[in-house]
């Protein structure tokens, strides 16, 4: 099952809470730690693997400082999150590029940096060589449409906006070849949050026939596949997490059978995931201001989804801890909602919690990833601070809740004083 345990307790989390009001994201260090030694553990056999942090995950510089000693470069795409990478010392080939519908300027400072450049799309080659200039290295991610099903949140590869088609994918290497670039990977991202492991084994085979294809067809041989993100972790207490050995056993299998038995160039392969990394080891604190009862019966918490946008975008299951109450029973039905004036703000509907009081600390696991990142000020509301729980039990502020002069920060006052209505 989940693990729900908490790397906290109540006692903590008030002392916290004097320093540090509710409500805030806490990360666990240890915790972050230990997965990415497991990740690299499972994956030690797989020739050059290299996992790239997708960094709009969780785009804080303290944990981007964390992956980069174990080693784990960082998936960008977009200008800052480039810029977070570069402050982070992440840089060069230690940067997967991985955009879409991608501005020219974008483009420049990828290459700047060095980043591997990942093309979402045929007509960016001629977009890139007048913007940024043709690379050395290029990497193309493929769509595969019909021959693969998706899942849920990433829906359908035919009716994703990503990637090439597999005509354009060969049409493009021959074209990029011809324009000079030596280096090439292959990289393609068909599921999100996906829990199956034969599912990412499979996306490696499809990857794999293809740089066979590609070899004989163009006599191209591909340096490394990116298999993307989009491994699951287990959201309710009845899951289990992926098994990360069986898919590094899948994987070698497939590379064996693919690029070993048709003598083709070593191939590295690498990922970039986010949510497996750091999303199982962040908690949003928040705290009951009020308890309602009407048709329903509603628990009032000072966080909404400006801090974990995840259920109401979703529908996604974040399980509940409420503190000091860990072992007792769940006998009572509650939604759980923010402020915002909006219905879906809530972090759980009809979920079973034992009795709530007003006071009481809320525990939100799982938002370690894409949590506080999709923040957002509507209804004005503002982001949380994120707090990083250290190996030694002492607690650092790495990010500030944000204030009303932030939210104001963008608009001129003065400018209004002079501001005649016409
Ligand atoms: C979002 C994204 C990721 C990370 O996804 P996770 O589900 O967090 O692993 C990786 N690559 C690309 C291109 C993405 O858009």
């Amino acid at each position: 099952m989940a693990d729900t345990k908490l790397p906290f307790n109540k006692k903590k989390i008030i002392e916290i809470a004097k320093s540090y009001p509710t409500p805030f994201h806490i990360y666990d260090e240890k915790a972050i730690l230990d997965n990415a030694r497991r990740l690299k553990k499972a994956f030690k056999d797989i020739y050059g693997f290299k996992e790239y942090f997708a960094v709009k995950a969780l785009p804080n510089p303290f944990i981007l400082k964390i992956l980069k000693h174990e080693g784990f470069g960082a998936d960008c795409s977009s200008l800052p999150e480039l810029l977070l990478a570069e402050k982070v010392g992440i840089m060069g080939e230690d940067i997967m590029f991985s955009s879409n519908d991608t501005p020219a300027q974008e483009f420049v400072e990828a290459a700047r940096l060095g980043a591997i450049i990942n093309l979402d799309d045929i007509t960016h080659i001629d977009f890139l060589e007048k913007s940024a200039g043709i690379p050395k290295l290029i990497c193309f991610r493929y769509n595969p449409g019909k021959e693969r099903t998706g899942n849920a949140i990433i829906g359908h590869p035919e009716e994703a906006k990503f990637g090439f088609t597999r005509e354009q994918l060969l049409e493009g290497y021959a074209v990029a070849k011809e324009r000079g670039v030596e280096r090439f990977g292959l990289h393609a991202m068909v599921a999100s949050n996906e829990l199956d492991y034969k599912y990412i084994v499979q996306t490696a085979e499809m990857l794999f026939d293809l740089v066979v294809e590609i070899k004989q067809k163009l006599d191209i041989n591909i340096e490394f596949v990116n298999i993307g993100g989009g491994i699951g972790i287990p959201e309710k207490p009845e899951q289990r997490p992926v098994p990360l050995q069986r898919i590094a056993d899948g994987i070698k299998a497939a590379y064996e059978a693919k690029i070993v038995a048709n003598k083709l160039d070593p191939v590295k392969l690498v990922m970039e995931c986010g949510r497996l990394i750091t999303g199982p080891y962040g908690y949003l604190i928040t705290s009951v201001m009020h308890m309602k009862h009407i048709y329903k019966d509603y628990v009032g918490v000072d966080a909404s989804a400006a801090n974990l946008m995840r259920p109401g975008l979703y529908g996604a299951y974040h399980h509940i801890t409420v503190l000091g109450k860990e072992n007792a029973p769940l006998n009572h039905r509650y939604d759980v909602a923010g402020s915002l004036c909006e219905n879906n703000d809530k972090f759980a509907i009809d979920r079973m919690l034992p009795k709530v009081e007003p006071g009481d600390y809320l525990a939100i696991h799982n938002t370690g990833a894409h949590g506080h990142a999709m923040g957002f000020n509507y209804n004005g509301k503002l982001r949380s601070a994120e707090l990083l729980l250290r190996k030694d039990g002492s607690v650092e502020q790495i990010r500030r809740g944000e204030t009303t002069d932030d939210y104001f920060a963008t608009l001129n006052f003065d400018a209004l004083d002079d501001f005649k209505l016409k």
